[in-house]
């Protein structure tokens, strides 16, 4: 009698139980899986470090299908499969990272950035193409190391200060990780070890000194443990605690509040927990993140505001996330979920994977731009400060630009893939994170089995996997329940089993599975429902959920190519259809206002049925246009004002898609009413407009030469808060800026606040100016009053006043400093005409 006559005779048997868990069956929900045993399968903690909940598979051993499985080829053949091509970090030829002597050009993160996910794209998908072209750049690093440890590019030696910037190889480790991971290359541990026996050897006066690396070393402590779970050298571990002394304090609280920072550094405490066992440190990271949270993440999708620092009075929805911030988080929660076996960080996963990462490219990941927001309604290539906290273009599309998020965001997806499967520490396997896959493992005994795990999910809500063993073998599998679902329910080869999963835990069905062709199948299902959130500390304003997806306003999409090459195209998105909605939502019952639908005829493109571009789950709401929410003076939408609001605009029927469908979005929504006690908004004071039409004779991209007249005025010639005009890229050049006036007008006076960013870019004040007139088709310049001069001033207006001319057009011409570029910030001219 085979295994399933064995299980369904069970069933006959027991029909006063019917729908119990056959006898041989443990079913049961638990918050944790045990640490009390350590895994003899795959490499996990060693002691005297503290034992891992879970292990990672081996690369290869997690095989991506459905919508991942095409997000990943979307990738290999997008920007990140073809970033040799566009990039000049990735240029091979005289490449740093490709020098035995560590020598040539792009030294520092792009290149590693960059190969670490493109590596892992190659190995979970098995492209041949991505898989060689990222060996060349892996042999390269592995052919670079010198006698005395160092590897890679030689000027990261005396980067910082004539010190040690450990930063490019912290991500270095990681590509050889995981390449040792998919090949067992028997280089990578000597490597590894000789390179830390290096860091040893460092005086810790001089180890870890500088911003970056010191904020980040985190990263590096991983790579000593992962080394240490696979040669056991146990000096490696007072490599760790030098680590840990010279890395900024992450556990006496948030050290650092740059996004990206954060996302990769909050977590530094648990690690460091693995050695020092003092729940202090493993506290620490939960604390981190509820800080962050708590003040910049009173938002949906799973990130926080910090359009690249978090910002005190920035926190509302249209604040947005760096790719990298969104890539970052991601992998500290995959790596969180390992090393506290809590659910919590999974789900954590899933919110930023399913609803704000996807919209941080193009649907055909061939264009990414460097923020993404909640609420974003559309995505120019203009400048946005201080609204977002950069200068220059931030929102647009674009494959060619956003330096650190083009090469940083490749390891999202591929990490994500390897880490659907787990294993545990008493020989089972967890399903982690959702998803179409295939898992080939080894589970307790080192019996190897394959389970299949087919899903709609996370657009559906049932999940069914099939074991199938080569004999009997008993192993537990571990489920997750997320956190937003109640009412879980299970069934073994169809037949209802008892089991009353709590949200947030791991449902258990530990069993002798038997060797069957076609396996059990066991299938879960987590109930979806509506649920509103409401966001207190964002002026009330609601979020609407269905499962782990959270939803946007559908807004109609204009793509406008403005830049980029043919086959690498830049697109701005602007919006076709008013976004500025609130959601009527019945106060007791807000869920029971929305109704869920699916696309008319099901999605348009056979086999991408279930993907971000074309949403498979529709939700359709009452709305009413609020007329006072409009763009704002940065060209951002309005920040929130209080919900309700008051409007008396008829209600409409708005259709809600999936955030992560969204590129543009309203994702948190005020609510509105037409009571008099609801609250009036006031319509905010537009973008500023230029007093003069105004041309130049050239302007950066991300610049506009409306800025002279726009009447906001900087605080000091670094001033990165307004918007400006540069002649960014030309260096050394004769430049002019002209205004033009309707009709004549006499002007004797002019002052200009030069742009000057030392220390960060390279404009400087010019090398000399002079002011001219239009008079009639020639420009003549002015005749500067007595004693006056073209000042070249920093932080300040540079005043001339000259002999009173009449003219259509005034125009400044500049010589700019060799080497150096040069913009202007504010141009002002008087008198004021006489009305
Ligand atoms: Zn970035």
């Amino acid at each position: 009698m085979n295994g399933w006559s064995l299980f369904a005779l069970s069933i006959l048997l027991l029909p006063v139980f019917a729908g119990r868990a056959p006898s041989d069956t443990r079913i049961e929900s638990v918050p944790r899986p045990p640490t009390d045993a350590r895994t003899a399968l795959y490499p996990s903690n060693r002691e005297p470090l503290a034992p891992s909940p879970f292990a990672k598979l081996p690369i290869g051993a997690v095989k991506p299908r459905g919508w991942l499985r095409h997000m990943l080829r979307l990738e290999a053949e997008g920007f990140v499969g073809h970033l040799t091509e566009i990039s000049r970090w990735c240029k091979a030829e005289g490449n740093a990272w490709l020098s035995p002597e560590g020598k040539g050009h792009s030294p520092w993160e792009e290149l590693p950035y960059w190969l670490k996910g493109f590596g892992d794209l190659g190995y979970v998908l098995g492209d041949e193409r991505v898989t060689r072209e990222a060996r060349k750049w892996i042999e390269g690093i592995l052919s670079s190391q010198r006698d005395d440890g160092w590897f890679g590019p030689r000027s990261n030696l005396t980067n910082v200060g004539g010190k040690s910037d450990i930063w490019p190889n912290m991500i270095a480790m990681n590509c050889l990780q995981s390449y040792y991971e998919f090949t067992g290359d028997e280089r990578v541990l000597p490597l590894m070890t000789k390179y830390f026996r290096w860091q040893a050897s460092v005086p810790e006066e001089d180890f870890i000194v500088g911003s970056w690396q010191k904020v980040r070393a985190g990263d590096n402590l991983e790579s000593i443990y992962w080394l240490y779970n696979r040669t056991g050298e146990k000096w490696l571990l007072q490599v760790a605690e030098k680590v840990h002394r010279r890395t900024i304090d992450w556990t006496g609280g948030v050290a650092n509040w740059h996004g990206v920072n954060i996302t990769q550094c909050f977590r530094q405490p648990a690690i460091f927990w693995m050695q020092t066992k003092d729940k202090t440190f493993r506290q620490a990271a939960y604390r981190n993140y509820d800080t962050v949270m708590g003040l910049y993440g009173q938002v949906p999708g799973g990130m926080f505001g910090a359009d690249e620092n978090c910002r005190k009075g920035y926190d509302d929805p249209r604040q947005a996330a760096e790719t990298c911030s969104m890539v970052e988080f991601m992998h500290s929660f995959e790596m969180l979920t390992k090393i506290t076996g809590d659910p919590l960080w999974a789900d954590r996963c899933e919110d930023v994977a399913f609803n704000s990462f996807p919209a941080s490219r193009t649907p055909d990941l061939k264009g990414l731009h460097y923020l993404t927001a909640p609420n974003m309604v559309v995505l120019d290539a203009k400048n946005h400060s201080p609204g977002v906290q950069n200068g220059g273009c931030m929102l647009a599309y674009n494959p060619h630009s956003y330096r650190c998020c083009q090469h940083n965001v490749s390891h999202g997806w591929p990490y994500y893939a390897e880490e659907l499967w787990l294993a545990t520490a008493d020989g089972g396997l967890c399903a982690s994170l959702y998803c179409p896959s295939e898992v080939t493992a080894k589970v307790a005994g080192g019996a190897e089995v394959t389970i299949t795990e087919e899903t709609g999910y996370p657009f559906g809500q049932t999940i069914r996997f099939r074991v199938m063993a080569p004999k009997p073998v008993r192993f537990p599998l571990y489920l997750r329940v997320p956190a937003w679902c109640k009412g879980a329910s299970v069934t073994i080869n169809g037949k209802p089993v008892e089991a009353r999963p709590r949200p947030l835990s791991y449902l258990v069905i530990d069993r002798t599975w038997p060797a069957e062709a076609d396996g059990d199948v066991v299938a879960l299902t987590l109930p979806m429902r509506l649920a509103v959130r409401v966001w207190k500390n964002n002026k009330n304003a609601v979020s609407v959920d269905y499962g782990p997806l959270t939803f946007s306003l559908k807004i109609g999409e204009r793509w406008k190519r403005y830049g980029g090459t043919d086959d690498w195209p830049a697109f701005e998105v602007h919006p076709t259809t008013p976004w500025n909605y609130g959601l009527a939502l019945d106060a007791d019952h807000p869920e029971e206002s929305i109704q869920v639908t699916r696309p008319e005829g099901g999605p348009k493109t056979p086999g991408r049925a279930i993907t971000f571009r074309e949403p498979p789950i529709l939700l359709k709401a009452k709305a009413r246009k609020i007329p006072e929410w409009d763009l704002d003076r940065h060209g951002l939408v309005a920040v929130l004002q209080p919900s309700p609001a008051r409007t008396s605009e008829p209600l409409e029927t708005v259709t809600l898609i999936p955030m992560g469908c969204a590129r543009l979005r309203i994702s948190a929504f005020p609510t509105v009413s037409t009571s008099p006690d609801a609250r009036a908004w006031t319509k905010p004071a537009g973008p500023p407009k230029p007093a003069y039409p105004t041309t130049a004779s050239h302007c950066h991209g991300g610049d506009t030469a409306d800025a002279l007249s726009d009447g906001l005025l900087p605080k000091r010639s670094g001033d990165h808060a307004i918007p400006r005009l540069t002649w960014w890229d030309h260096r050394g050049t004769s430049e002019w800026v002209a205004y033009r006036f309707k009709q004549p007008r006499t002007v004797s006076e002019a002052e200009v606040y030069w742009f000057d960013d030392t220390g960060r870019g390279g404009c400087r004040i010019p090398a000399s100016w002079r002011l001219l007139y239009q008079d009639g088709e020639q420009w003549k310049e002015v005749k500067l009053a007595g004693g006056a001069t073209y000042a070249l001033q920093k932080d300040r207006f540079n005043k001339v006043t000259f002999e009173p001319v009449k003219t259509r057009g005034l125009r400044i011409e500049v010589q700019l400093r060799p080497d150096f570029s040069g913009g202007i910030l504010e141009w002002r001219i008087g008198p004021k005409p006489s009305p």
